[in-house]
């Protein structure tokens, strides 16, 4: 937490909204549009909520095709099943790590020939790093079809000097405690569309008829955020700015020491994007490096330190089976990733210690 935070946690206290409504909200809305770049912005309970919202506001429907990323956190995908859709897995690029431009494009040409058309296409910005936006949007506008991005691991980044989030119909962020900025959960939906951010709101408060007593004629869910959490949420953007430039800082740190191993690639940044960062990402290369992923993990943790492989891809999912097939790019990035310890409390002897581990793998 930052120094702010309990300040606005005391308004809301004083204000005596401690309630999934109230002055917090709006003003952690408003805050948040101006940060992203966005006209609009409703506060939800989670980026899972967010997306199920956006999901039901672009018509996803029972047996309805959902395009989406397979390099991802289930987060991204499970919002397709509670609306009975079903998902195709697009597989990513080596420059981004995100969905592969081409790969839509001629999915989406093949699906409009057969007169199959998704309803969405999901579009996910993983570990900080915007994917290639534009061939995407152009391709989703071309067809008619809904795109939704899911920015919920890059707040503060930048895809040609503009947020992630911002360029599709809609697009999310997520809260969670993982993520560079917290409310301990939560999430935010914004869009540059009036009609779609009031139907989004209505929904989630419970889909309240505009009447004196209570009246639904359209079903609802209880999907807002807390007044008290907004309060945190206002602090923690106050130091955003901070945190992408400390999470920068700890990939400089490990690339400066780390690059020249053998086998060892950082998850690149291409020229379109400005990546916060959020998690430093590497592959290690079994046949290069003489060690592999699984090695310097176990090896990491005997040292007690916690790192993750890079996100297991929605197509190899037992959840996703009857989605499966092949998605070699992905599958890949799997096998072979790494994420490091990237907290932003790290000091320069956390980094050390995380990067002297590693190099007892390869034997220096
Ligand atoms: C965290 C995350 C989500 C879900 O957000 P929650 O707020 O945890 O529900 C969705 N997609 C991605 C890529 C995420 O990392």
């Amino acid at each position: 937490m930052g120094e702010k935070e309990l300040d606005f946690i005391h308004e809301a206290f004083a204000s005596n909204y401690i309630a999934p409504v109230g002055p917090q909200i709006e003003a952690f809305e408003q805050e948040f549009a101006e940060t992203v770049g966005a006209k609009y912005a409703v506060a939800v309970s989670s980026g899972t909520a967010a997306l199920h919202l956006l999901l039901r506001y672009a018509g996803v429907g029972s047996g309805d095709l959902v395009f989406c990323s397979t390099f991802t956190f289930v987060g991204s995908a499970n919002p397709i099943l509670y609306q009975g859709g079903r998902p195709i897995f697009i597989d990513s690029d080596y420059s981004s790590w995100n969905m592969d431009p081409a790969l839509l494009v001629s999915a989406l040409d093949r699906h409009a020939a057969q007169k199959c058309l998704p309803k969405a296409v999901i579009l996910v910005h993983l570990y900080g790093q915007p994917a290639d936006i534009d061939p995407i949007q152009v391709a989703c506008n071309k067809h008619g079809v809904f795109l939704i991005e899911d920015a919920a691991e890059a707040l503060g980044a930048e895809y040609k000097g503009k947020s992630p989030g911002t360029f599709g119909l809609a697009g999310f962020f997520s809260f969670n405690g993982n993520k560079i900025i917290t409310t301990s959960g939560g999430g935010m939906i914004v869009s540059d569309d009036e009609t779609l951010i009031k139907k989004v709101k209505f929904w989630a408060t419970q889909a309240k008829d505009n009447a004196s007593y209570y009246q639904h004629s359209e079903m609802g869910y209880n999907y807002r955020m807390s007044n008290v959490l907004a309060a945190i949420g206002r602090g923690q953007l106050r130091v955003l700015s901070d945190r992408v430039q400390k999470k920068r800082e700890i990939f400089e740190r490990y690339y400066e020491k780390l690059s020249s191993l053998p086998g060892i690639s950082f998850m690149p940044e291409p020229g379109f994007a400005h990546s916060t960062r959020w998690l430093t990402c590497l592959t290690v290369d079994p046949i290069k490096a003489g060690v592999d992923r699984d090695t310097v993990l176990n090896e990491l943790e005997k040292n007690n330190i916690e790192a993750r492989p890079t996100w297991k891809p929605m197509h190899m999912q037992p959840l996703f089976r009857r989605y499966g097939g092949h998605r070699t790019v992905a599958e890949r990035l799997f096998a072979n990733g790494i994420c490091l310890p990237s907290g932003t409390n790290m000091n320069e002897e956390d980094i050390k210690r995380v990067v002297k581990v590693i190099y007892s793998c390869w034997g220096t």
